[in-house]
């Protein structure tokens, strides 16, 4: 049996994160999760849970001690709206964030660090089309990224690989394509398409109409949450120090998701376009022949399957919440 491991995650009060603890707690580690705030939907089976800003040096280093590996998923993130709407802030957040928990890390003799990065960080240029072709990993440069939150992606990337080659310093690096499913922000301007829609889809009334960013043709992959956590610990166990794209490979517009969760919540809605709101870039997929070839594995969590099962998931948040008993009686439009 494999050595127990002391790993802390930061961010394990969102989303990723706190899949991640569940799923190491599981594979019988001892885990620490460190976050600016608790876990939303259910208590996190961590073995210690701190309240921590992530962006002050003295707090990153009392959560990287005694550690022997850490998952840095804290950041100041969210949808497409909030990213474009908060250059300033999301910036100046995750390079304190990134760069005192690398270095304190490394401080406090960590073995492996690994950083989440994001599919924001592909040139614009190389997304301008619905049609779009994946999106490889030798594709990030020369850059041209999603302003504030990608820049920021791809220099802490860059931090990461300067702390492997000045210091010896064990870092993974992964590049996330949307990532979705149950116990994930779904409101309040931080959720993501698959979230957004399903919220949309469940509060709609049959025949009525839903509201969509953009023409709704913009295209995009999702991976599930169980796949993504799958290829953290998978990446995290490799000898693999570059970034790696971690993604589904099916490449669906807006519209189509939307005909998805409409068709699983048995409802016909009537599209409504708004092109003012932002929609992000017009296409992006991940190229997998990397993945295969260091993993050898990739996502295989269909589409519909992992759709089904989110959308039930926030479709019971609502009705416990008594929204959706509002909106049968026609108190409540969304
Ligand atoms: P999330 O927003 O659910 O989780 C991020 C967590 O970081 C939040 O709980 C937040 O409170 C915490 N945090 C923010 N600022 C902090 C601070 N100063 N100190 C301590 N904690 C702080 O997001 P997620 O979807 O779980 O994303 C996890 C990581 O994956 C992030 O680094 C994100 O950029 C990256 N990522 C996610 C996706 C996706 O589709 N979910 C895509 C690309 C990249």
């Amino acid at each position: 049996m494999k050595a127990k491991l002391r790993i802390l995650v930061t961010g394990a009060g969102g989303f990723i994160g706190h899949h991640l603890v569940k799923r190491l707690k599981k594979d019988g580690h001892w885990v620490r999760g460190g976050d600016l705030k608790p876990t939303d939907y259910e208590a996190s089976p961590a073995d210690e849970f701190d309240l921590l800003d992530l962006r002050l040096w003295e707090n990153c280093l009392g959560a990287t001690k005694d550690i022997d590996q850490v998952y840095n998923l804290a950041a100041d993130m969210g949808g497409i709206g909030y990213i474009t709407a908060n250059h300033a802030d999301i910036s100046r957040n995750n390079i304190l964030i990134n760069t005192h928990m690398l270095d304190a890390s490394r401080l406090n003799g960590v073995q492996r660090f690994l950083f989440s990065s994001s599919a924001c960080v592909y040139p614009q240029y190389k997304q301008n089309d619905s049609d779009v072709t994946p999106l490889k990993e030798s594709d990030a440069i020369p850059a041209d990224p999603e302003r504030g939150y990608g820049w920021e992606k791809l220099f802490a990337e860059e931090l990461c690989r300067y702390y492997k080659k000045d210091y010896g310093f064990e870092t993974r690096i992964v590049r996330f394509h949307n990532v979705y499913g149950p116990l994930g922000t779904y409101e309040g301007g931080k959720e993501k398409a698959p979230a957004a829609i399903s919220r949309k889809v469940a509060l709609a009334e049959d025949g009525g109409p839903i509201e969509v960013w953009g023409d709704g043709e913009q295209t995009r992959s999702f991976m599930y949450i169980d796949d993504c956590v799958e290829g953290l610990v998978r990446l995290m166990a490799s000898d693999y120090a570059e970034p790696l794209n971690l993604g589904n490979d099916r490449l669906v517009t807006i519209n189509q998701l939307i005909d998805l969760v409409s068709k699983i919540a048995g409802k016909k809605l009537k599209k409504q376009h708004d092109p003012s709101k932002p929609q992000g870039v017009r296409g992006r997929n991940s190229d997998n022949t990397l993945l295969n070839e260091v993993l050898g594995w990739e996502p295989k969590t269909d589409l519909e399957q992992g759709l089904a099962i989110t959308y039930k998931w926030i479709e019971t948040e609502l009705r416990k919440a008594g929204r959706l008993t509002e909106l049968a009686a026609g108190q409540v439009g969304d």
